[in-house]
């Protein structure tokens, strides 16, 4: 089999709610590529990568200049050695970031490709351990609500039959994210489990003091509180609270995963696939979680038919992240949530292909 033909697609979706907000970003649309692998024997693969600001364009100008002409007229099922070689490609322009978002949306098209060979989703062709996954509702909770649309929003999900969720915390004053905690943990009982959100805002000084004080509200984690790179940081805060550290969905290499974890910088480890180099390095980060004895949570938002089905094969994932729900019909056979558990894709192959409406209609380049 060859790959005949590389096509990409910038796509710019808008949210089908009013624009959201993190304690970095204000959300109205998220960006995507889309990458297309045509084959000599007529099978198509289909990966992508996302972005919740701009920067897709660059992401597709990678794909285009320097994976493309690597990835013409090779067999994709020489998969790992065309991984090799991409990556072997961005020696000066970056390992990580663009590039490594790029390289992710070929891992993906590649397994497209193979699953589809073979005739069955990824969850089935890699050998499950769960027939539906858990999922936890963060498709609430901004730091833009008020408090009361915040506890509006909170106990709507949990009337859904959601029993976890997150919220969002950051805001300039942290006298308002302890308050803002305590009526929700007020409002929605002690039975549900609630995280929070920091989005990497904190510095150390403000992490301990406000993590230690949150703690009175039996808090299922505190997520990424600081910056990322600052691993020695977080080895101190996990060090001095009893507060669990959840960290992931910006660290890009199994490296980094590795030097957290021994650090003990980390408890809960949210390996999202889309930020590391694809499927297998997602797999080396829940195995190595594995041997240390920790749960492996990805972060997920636009990309849940993706993680669902790694969690499905991955002992140590006990549930996964459920957001952005007004999106989830930009997908061919959208996955479904039932009773707080997302079912599973039947259909072979990854699952990952835009409608044919939006590739059309969201198309910018
Ligand atoms: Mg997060």
């Amino acid at each position: 089999m060859k790959i005949t033909n590389v096509e990409t697609f910038l796509l710019d979706v808008p949210l089908k709610q009013k624009a959201i907000t993190d304690s970095q970003t204000r959300l109205e649309s998220v960006e995507f590529v889309a990458v297309r692998l045509d084959t000599d024997e007529g099978i198509t693969g289909w990966g992508f990568n996302w972005n919740y600001t701009k920067g897709m364009r660059a992401v597709q100008t990678v794909i285009e200049d320097n994976y493309a002409p690597l990835l013409k007229g090779r067999d994709p099922l020489e998969h790992k050695n065309l991984m090799r070689d991409l990556f072997y490609t961005n020696h000066f322009i970056g390992r990580v970031g663009i590039t490594q978002v790029g390289l992710c949306a070929v891992d993906l098209a590649l397994w497209d490709i193979r699953l589809k060979l073979a005739n069955q989703p990824l969850w089935k062709y890699l050998g499950s351990c769960k027939t539906k996954v858990k999922a936890y509702n963060t498709d609430g909770g901004w730091l833009s609500w008020t408090t009361d649309e915040l506890i509006q929003d909170m106990s709507s999900i949990i009337d859904r039959g959601f029993d976890a969720v997150k919220m969002k915390l950051g805001r300039p004053d942290p006298r308002e994210d302890y308050e803002r905690v305590k009526a929700v943990r007020k409002a929605l009982g002690d039975d549900v489990k609630l995280m929070v959100d920091v989005n990497t805002v904190w510095d150390l000084k403000t992490a301990i003091t406000w993590g230690r004080r949150l703690e009175e509200f039996n808090i299922e984690w505190l997520e990424e509180p600081m910056h990322p790179f600052d691993k020695k940081a977080h080895a101190e805060l996990a060090h001095r609270l009893d507060v669990p550290i959840a960290v992931g969905e910006t660290i890009y290499t199994k490296y980094d995963f590795r030097d957290y974890i021994e650090m003990g910088a980390v408890d809960i480890v949210q390996a999202d696939c889309t930020k590391l180099s694809g499927i297998d390095e997602w797999l080396d980060v829940a195995a190595l979680g594995r041997c240390y004895n920790l749960e492996v949570i990805p972060h997920t938002n636009v990309q849940q038919k993706l993680h669902v089905q790694l969690a499905a094969v991955t002992s140590n994932a006990p549930m996964v992240e459920y957001c952005y729900e007004s999106l989830l019909d930009i997908w061919e056979n959208p996955i479904k949530v039932i009773d707080g558990y997302y079912t599973l894709p039947e259909e072979p192959g990854l699952g990952c292909k835009f409608t044919n409406k939006v590739l059309e209609d969201y198309r910018i380049g």
